[in-house]
């Protein structure tokens, strides 16, 4: 990698002397902030490994998280194929955005329609926030098969046993498809919920745990490259 100096050669800084940092979360991938860096704030960021910016607005440095806390230690900088931006890659120690929002696109000022469910039901955690559901799902499911609370709609599924199971599958798989071809996204979510909750009804009701179906998934998951 290049030294502090190199760097410094590659950025093209703006006429006010600044570059502009896109800071992204080294798991989630997610944008966090964007702000911008003058050539010290650039050296103190990679002295330091903490995100150092040029305030425009108190023109001053700006070490963040300084007062906050919410500091963000470097994973890696990156610049652009015209070195007009940079990309700072960061774990977090809390918020980005001074409004206390995870990141500082909390916003959505337009979504295409299929983006607009994932959008709002809290894309803004990173995907692993997304997905939590899923395992909480399948925990209460394991409580429920393990439990039998009475007048529970899952207790009723496991009492009646596999057959039951399965049909309630095909039900929701069916529905699913009508949905789909009524090309109404609102039914096809419902539709969907109701049978992803009824797969993972039958892969407890089979023993079979969800991990081993996300292995699966990432067993036949070709990533791309990064860089
Ligand atoms: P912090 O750097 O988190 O200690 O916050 C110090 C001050 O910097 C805040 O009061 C805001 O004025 C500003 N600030 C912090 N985070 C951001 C951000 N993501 N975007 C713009 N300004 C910020
Ligand atoms: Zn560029
Ligand atoms: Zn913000």
């Amino acid at each position: 990698s290049l030294s502090v100096e190199e760097l410094e050669q590659a950025v093209k800084w703006d006429a006010s002397g600044l570059v502009p940092a896109i800071v992204q979360a080294a798991s989630s991938k997610e944008v966090l902030m964007l702000a911008y860096m003058n050539r010290e704030s650039l050296r103190k960021s990679v002295e330091t490994g903490l995100t150092w910016f040029w305030s425009r607005s108190r023109t001053e440095l700006w070490n963040k998280g300084a007062t906050s806390g919410n500091t963000q230690r470097i994973t890696a900088l990156k610049y652009d194929c015209d070195g007009d931006t940079l990309l700072v890659e960061v774990i977090a120690s809390g918020p980005a955005c001074h409004t206390g929002e995870p990141t500082c696109f909390y916003r959505t000022a337009a979504a295409a329609e299929s983006e607009v469910a994932a959008t709002s039901t809290g894309a803004r955690g990173g995907s692993d926030e997304r997905f939590k559901v899923l395992a909480e799902l399948e925990q209460l499911i394991a409580e429920r098969y393990a439990e039998r609370p009475e007048g529970a709609y899952t207790t009723y599924l496991f009492e009646k046993g596999l057959d039951k199971i399965l049909k309630k599958v095909g039900e929701e798989t069916a529905e699913s498809i009508i949905a789909a071809k009524n090309g109404d996204n609102a039914e096809l979510r419902y539709e969907v919920s109701d049978l992803i909750y009824h797969l993972l009804v039958l892969l407890r009701e089979r023993n079979l745990p969800l991990d081993d179906i996300m292995q699966e998934l990432e067993r036949r998951h070709e990533r791309p490259r990064r860089d």
